[in-house]
């Protein structure tokens, strides 16, 4: 399935409440982030699922600071988002009222040719008729009120985001029949991602299809393998760009989140002569939030020395606890070594992803986890787990039956999480639980 995700990016100048907005966005609903500790989240990319349709929202931040003031990767990337926005909020201040730094902002987005929404913001305690008028110099029609720190009308800026946003694409390897497994390589820049790209394509089991398909994100290239069949998600031209050589790579974070987002089957790979990266645990943060499989290839292994392998290993358990379901594999792109059996793992992650579990079977796991280790007390009541059934699947979704289940602790669904996973086997793959009260 090529589901793409729309981009939501967030303008305007320092204080006017952009990273409250962003909070308030980004906010999850399912309790992921308490059953994978040490989720490293971004502050400036995040997802919607607030509302009925999924998307990504920017916090493009430093926008309107003077140039010098920010570093040049911050703003090209700054840039980007706007680029690739399909909808850009553009928040102003109720309290400080107009001024000219709004004023400048509204210019450049006015030569952008893109959908804008003036949200007003901190709206609390002010009069809204006056604070329209006061920004209505600024020639955005209807704008939106909201107070992002209170929620305040946050759900009208929600309903008015999705009559916005561009429809739905659809798929355009559906029609081939049977299903592909779709595969993306994501790292930050210079980690050996068309070095590995290249390298798998050009292996000679590999058969590689005449003609790449193209989306609005992506070049989709279909290959074959071991006679599984595969479709290499493409979306920053890693592959293209290894044969013409470019000097600099355009690095765009919103490239890679569309990328793993329309994958069944992520390869990240790390730089392990540099080791794990803040960018590093960004980015593996977005992959987990986007429920993909995932195996990670700890690149360019070749020529590290005993003592900085283990610096790696290290790293890779203090700083990326919350991806320790997926499997670490050493290898170097740059003289195949381990490219392979990086490849071989996919088609099995992929099964797993997509596994059927019986509601007799994940029932008796929950009670043999209850029996062992009983869920506390909460307000006198001992919480009561009954049945589980799994809801979805790629990831799996156990969900889970009893009462009071929302007082379920943070580290009780973590021992849930462990012991579902044990027993089904599940590698690889995050593994959602989510819980019913029925009464
Ligand atoms: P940013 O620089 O645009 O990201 O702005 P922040 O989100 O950091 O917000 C700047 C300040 O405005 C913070 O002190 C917030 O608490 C405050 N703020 C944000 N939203 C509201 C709001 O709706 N009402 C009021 N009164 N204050 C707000
Ligand atoms: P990308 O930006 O992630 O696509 O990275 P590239 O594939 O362009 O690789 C960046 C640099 O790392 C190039 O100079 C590659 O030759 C080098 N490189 C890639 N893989 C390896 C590897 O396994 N070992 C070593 N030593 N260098 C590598």
């Amino acid at each position: 399935m090529n589901k793409s995700l729309p981009v939501v990016a967030l303008v305007g100048r320092p204080n006017v409440g952009k990273s409250t907005l962003f909070n308030w966005l980004t906010q999850s609903r399912d309790a992921l982030v308490a059953d994978y500790p040490g989720l490293t989240r971004d502050r400036h990319y995040g997802r919607c699922r607030r509302g009925a349709r999924e998307f990504l929202v920017v916090d493009t931040g430093g926008v309107a600071d003077t140039v010098e003031a920010v570093d040049q990767a911050a703003l090209r990337q700054v840039e980007q988002a706007l680029e690739e926005a399909d909808l850009i909020l553009f928040l102003v201040d109720a309290r400080e009222g107009l001024t000219a730094a709004d004023e400048d902002i509204a210019a450049r987005l006015r030569r952008l040719d893109k959908p804008v929404v003036l949200v007003i913001n901190k709206i609390d305690g002010e009069d809204p008729a006056l604070a329209a008028a006061e920004f209505s110099v600024l020639g955005f029609a209807e704008p939106v009120m909201i107070a992002a720190a209170h929620g305040r009308g946050t759900a009208k800026l929600l309903a008015r985001i999705e009559a916005l946003l561009p429809p739905a694409p659809q798929s355009t390897t559906e029609a081939d029949g049977d299903e592909a497994i779709r595969v993306a390589v994501i790292g930050r820049p210079n980690v050996g991602k068309s070095t590995l790209v290249n390298r798998l394509l050009g292996e000679e089991r590999v058969v590689v299809a005449d003609h790449p398909g193209t989306t609005r994100d992506a070049i989709e290239i279909p290959f074959e393998r071991d006679g599984h069949r595969y479709v290499l998600i493409d979306t920053a031209g890693i592959r293209r760009r290894a044969r013409v050589e470019e000097a600099v790579e355009k690095f765009s974070i919103i490239k890679a989140i569309q990328s793993m987002e329309q994958a069944d089957v992520v390869v990240f790979l790390i730089d392990a002569s540099e080791g794990v990266t803040d960018q590093d645990a960004r980015l593996l943060g977005m992959v987990l939030e986007a429920g993909k499989a995932l195996i990670l290839g700890l690149n360019k292994w070749d020529g590290l020395s005993r003592e900085q392998k283990q610096k790696v290993r290290d790293q890779l358990e203090a700083r990326l606890q919350f991806v320790d379901f997926a499997e670490k594999l050493p290898l170097s792109a740059l003289h195949g070594t381990g490219v392979g059996d990086l490849f071989d793992r996919v088609a099995p992650l992929y099964e797993q992803a997509q596994a059927e579990f019986g509601t007799s079977e994940l029932t008796r796991i929950l009670q043999d986890a209850v029996d062992s280790y009983p869920p506390p007390l909460a307000g006198g009541r001992r919480i009561k787990l009954k049945f589980a059934h799994q809801g979805g699947k790629k990831p799996p979704l156990i969900v889970i039956h009893g009462n009071q289940t929302e007082k379920v602790p943070a580290s009780y669904r973590r021992y849930l999480n462990r012991a579902f996973r044990e027993a089904l086997g599940i590698k690889g793959t995050p593994l959602r639980l989510e819980f019913r009260s029925s009464a």
